[in-house]
């Protein structure tokens, strides 16, 4: 059973005050906002009706906001789903951590509500950028993705990758034997609005590489430079 895909936005927070907050400038900018108040109520809701964006609060009384994060993505049909992670681990947590843990973008709390709805709304312009009607496929070796379908596949065995990490894949495939520079990796995949940090790009790069298993070669490093797609290495 696949869930129904909604327009709203879910805002997962325990802490009221914050989730209103969020609610109110995310509903201001014009979205619909559910809110969430722990780990279950918001796996439950992306089931029943998944949202266009989850707000993921780390910090959850019940299941932990990155276990939230990894059921999602280990679920076909959500696998996708961006996700914006807050966290108030702030200093311990390294920047990448976010990252690595599957997130489309993170902030640190506190943060701006205003910045967060920036955030929200360029995530969602990359995500909407893809034309779901599109029936391209794009093959190296190995590795097969169906950009319409929004599937990976590495010797056949699918792949589950975020919005993101499809994005840069399906970007750098489009322009094999072509250098990109991080700096234009971050303006074509996460838009020129972007705030983005140093590491963004590196952190993405290094997941994809590692769910894409024996295909990770097809994503040359160019020392000094950025990165290459390579059909065959
Ligand atoms: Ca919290």
């Amino acid at each position: 059973m696949s869930p129904k895909i909604g327009q709203h936005i879910l805002v997962v927070e325990d802490e009221a005050d914050i989730a209103e907050l969020v609610r109110y400038h995310l509903e201001r900018a014009g979205f619909g906002v559910r809110i969430a108040l722990n780990g279950e109520d918001a796996l439950r809701a992306v089931e029943t009706q998944c949202p266009a964006l989850i707000v993921l609060d780390l910090m959850l009384p019940d299941i932990e906001g990155t276990e939230v994060c990894r059921q999602i993505r280990r679920t076909p049909e959500t696998a996708g789903l961006p996700i914006l992670m807050l966290t108030a681990r702030g200093e311990e947590m390294d920047r990448g951590v976010g990252f690595e843990l599957g997130a489309d973008d993170y902030m640190t709390k506190p943060f701006s509500p205003r910045e967060l709805v920036l955030r929200v709304k360029a995530i969602l312009r990359r995500s909407t950028r893809r034309h779901p009607d599109e029936e391209e496929q794009i093959r190296a070796g190995d590795l097969t993705v169906d950009v319409g379908a929004h599937r990976v596949s590495v010797q056949g065995t699918p792949i589950a990758l975020t919005a993101t990490e499809f994005d840069l894949l399906v970007f750098l495939m489009r322009s094999p034997g072509k250098v990109h520079t991080r700096d234009g990796l971050l303006d074509a995949v996460w838009g020129h609005d972007y705030i983005g940090y140093d590491r963004t790009v590196d952190t993405h790069v290094r997941r994809l590489r590692k769910k894409l298993g024996t295909a990770a070669e097809h994503i040359e490093t160019v020392r000094g430079v950025g990165y290459r797609f390579r059909r065959d290495w």
